[in-house]
C-alpha cells in the first residue's frame, strides 16, 4: 500500500458494481441492464440553451450557490409539485450532481463519532460518503416480505445516544421500492421523537408510476429538520451535465454554500443554463420519458416473474429487483455467469446491502429491444438453472 494514502481512504472499499462493468467492457454483444442512468439523450432543447448560453459569452463562474434564476425555478418547481415553499436566496444551493449534494450535507451536519442511518439495500455511496465525513454508518436491512419498506420500529431499534442523521431514499436505488404519505408519516413520527435530521435523497421522485409522490420535508413539520437532495441526472437525462440541488433550513444551507465555495466555487455554469430550460419547458419530454419508463417496468417485471424470478411491482426509479433464490445461486454467481454465458449485465444485489443478497438489480432504463432480447436470453438462463435446482 502506498505510504501516503491516508487511512480513511485506504478503508473505503471499492464499489462492487465497477468489477462487472470491467468485465462486460472486454466483451462483445453484452446487453447491460446494469447501470444506473437513463438510455435517452438529454432533450434537444436542453443542449440548445447550453450552446446558447456559451455563444452569449457565459462562460464564467456563477454565484457560488448557483444562478439566481435556476434557484428560482426550482424553488417554483418545488412548490408547483410538492407544496414545498423554500427561498431561492438562502434555501437552495444548486450542486455538481445529487452526489455533492450528498457529500456536503453529510460535511456540514456530522461531528466525529456521529452515527447517521442508511436504509439497505441502498445505493452504493451514502456508507462511505459517511465514513467521509467522519461519521459512522448505521445501516438498517429492510425485509423482503415487507417489499424493502422501511417500518418505524426498524428505526427505533437502531437509535443509539449517537444517532444524528438518518438518509431516506424515495423511490429507492436499488429496489424500485415507493414509499406513499401513509408510509413515510410513522417513520415522521419516530424521527421527531428522537430528533433526527434527515438527508431525504429523492432524484427518483419524478420517476414513480402509479401513485403520486409525497416529498418528505411536505409532511408536518419535517421541512425545518430535512435536507432535501434531488438533481437532474435521472428525470431528465442529463447524467453527464453534472447538476443536482440541495434545499433546507437556511443555516444549513449557508453551511454548505460555504464549503461549496472553497471546495468547488460553483456547479457548471453551461449545465446550469441547460437545467434552467429543464425546469421552464421541459415538462413534456419528462413526461415522455416517464411513459416510456412505465411501459418498460411493465415488460420487464411481468417477464422476470414468468421466468420464474420472483419480482413485485417497484413503483419508481428505473430498477426491478427480482429474487434469484430458486435458482439455488448466489447474487454474484448469477451475475458471473449470466455474463458469461448470456453476456446480459446486471448487478448483484449484495453490494447494495447484506440483505440484498438473493437478489439483482436490473436496470430497465434500455430500450424495449433490448429488454426483450435481455429477458429471451435470461429465461434460457434461468430455466437450464431451474431444472438442476433443488426443490
Ligand atoms: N442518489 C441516488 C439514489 C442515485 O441513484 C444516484 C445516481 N445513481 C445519485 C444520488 C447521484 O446522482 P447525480 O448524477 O445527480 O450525482
Amino acid at each position: 500500500m502506498n505510504q501516503y494514502l491516508s487511512k480513511q481512504v485506504a478503508d473505503l472499499k471499492p464499489s462492487g458494481i465497477r468489477k462487472f462493468f470491467d468485465l462486460a467492457a472486454q466483451m462483445d454483444d453484452v446487453i447491460s441492464l446494469g447501470v444506473g442512468e437513463p438510455d435517452f439523450v438529454t432533450p434537444w432543447t436542453f443542449i440548445e440553451q447550453s450552446f446558447h448560453a456559451l455563444e452569449q459569452g457565459y462562460t464564467s463562474y456563477t454565484e457560488n450557490a448557483g444562478m439566481i434564476e435556476l434557484r428560482e425555478q426550482i424553488s417554483g418547481y418545488l412548490q408547483k409539485h410538492y407544496a414545498l415553499d423554500y427561498q431561492p436566496d438562502d434555501q437552495v444551493i444548486v450542486t455538481v450532481g445529487a452526489s455533492q449534494a450528498i457529500d456536503l450535507a453529510l460535511r456540514t451536519i456530522v461531528n466525529p463519532g456521529d452515527e447517521v442511518i442508511v436504509v439497505e439495500p441502498s445505493f452504493v455511496a451514502y456508507v462511505p460518503a459517511i465514513s467521509l465525513a467522519g461519521g459512522t454508518p448505521v445501516t438498517i436491512q429492510t425485509k423482503a416480505e415487507d417489499a424493502f419498506k422501511l417500518k418505524p420500529e426498524q428505526i427505533e431499534e437502531a437509535i443509539t445516544p449517537n444517532t444524528k442523521a438518518i438518509m431516506l431514499c424515495n423511490p429507492n436505488n436499488p429496489t424500485g421500492t415507493f414509499l406513499t404519505k401513509d408510509e413515510l408519516e410513522p417513520l415522521a413520527a419516530v424521527i421527531e421523537k428522537h430528533d433526527l435530521i434527515v438527508l431525504s435523497d429523492e432524484i427518483y421522485a419524478e420517476l414513480t408510476y402509479d401513485e403520486n409522490y409525497t416529498s418528505f420535508p411536505s409532511i408536518a413539520r419535517m421541512k425545518e429538520r430535512t435536507i432535501l437532495i434531488s438533481g437532474f441526472s435521472k428525470a431528465f437525462a442529463m447524467t453527464g451535465w453534472r447538476l443536482g440541488y440541495a434545499t433546507g433550513p437556511a443555516e444549513l444551507i449557508s453551511a454548505m454554500v460555504k464549503i461549496h465555495q472553497y471546495t468547488m466555487m460553483c456547479a457548471p455554469t453551461m449545465a446550469q443554463h441547460a437545467a434552467l430550460e429543464a425546469l421552464k419547458n421541459g415538462r413534456q419530454s419528462l413526461q415522455d420519458m416517464v411513459d416510456s419508463y412505465k411501459q418498460r417496468r411493465n415488460f420487464i417485471v411481468s417477464s422476470l416473474n414468468e421466468i420464474g424470478l420472483d419480482c413485485p411491482n417497484p413503483g419508481g426509479a428505473f430498477y426491478a429487483f427480482p429474487s434469484i433464490q430458486a435458482t439455488g445461486l448466489t447474487s454474484a454467481e448469477f451475475a458471473e455467469e449470466l455474463l458469461q454465458e448470456e453476456q446480459v449485465a446486471v448487478v448483484p444485489g449484495d453490494v447494495f446491502g447484506a440483505n440484498g443478497e438473493g437478489y439483482i438489480r436490473c436496470s430497465y432504463a434500455t430500450s424495449l429491444k433490448q429488454l426483450d432480447e435481455a429477458m429471451e436470453r435470461m429465461k434460457r438462463f434461468v430455466t437450464k438453472r431451474l431444472e438442476k435446482a433443488p426443490v
